[in-house]
């Protein structure tokens, strides 16, 4: 009996999602830098939203507008202190959609 495989993409999936934004209240902020911690480039590859780049300064940034709040990013970076991750504001943030 053959089985049929579909590929899903991650990016098809979070477009799924919707967000609302607590405009000017990024619940997670990077800590100012001038070069960046080893953490703080982990997470330009691990985060799944892709919600961290790197910009022309060489300093990482974030743009949380994306954010899924899997909390990948608060395990590898709050620790060292290179980000404070704080849930969105009740009402604000991602509405995964099911189904
Ligand atoms: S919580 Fe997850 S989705 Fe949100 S910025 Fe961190 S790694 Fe990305």
């Amino acid at each position: 009996m053959a089985t049929t495989e579909t590929a899903v993409r991650v990016e098809d999936k979070l477009f799924q999602n919707r967000y609302l934004v607590d405009a000017g209240r990024a619940h997670i902020k990077v800590r100012p830098h001038t070069t960046p911690s080893a953490a703080l480039k982990a997470l330009l590859t691990t985060c799944p939203a892709k919600c961290y780049e790197m910009n022309d300064k060489g300093q990482v940034e974030i743009t949380a507008d994306g954010c899924v709040e899997c909390g990948t990013c608060r395990i590898i970076g709050e620790p060292s202190g290179d980000i404070e991750w704080n849930y969105p504001r009740g009402g604000y943030g991602v509405l995964f959609k099911f189904g």
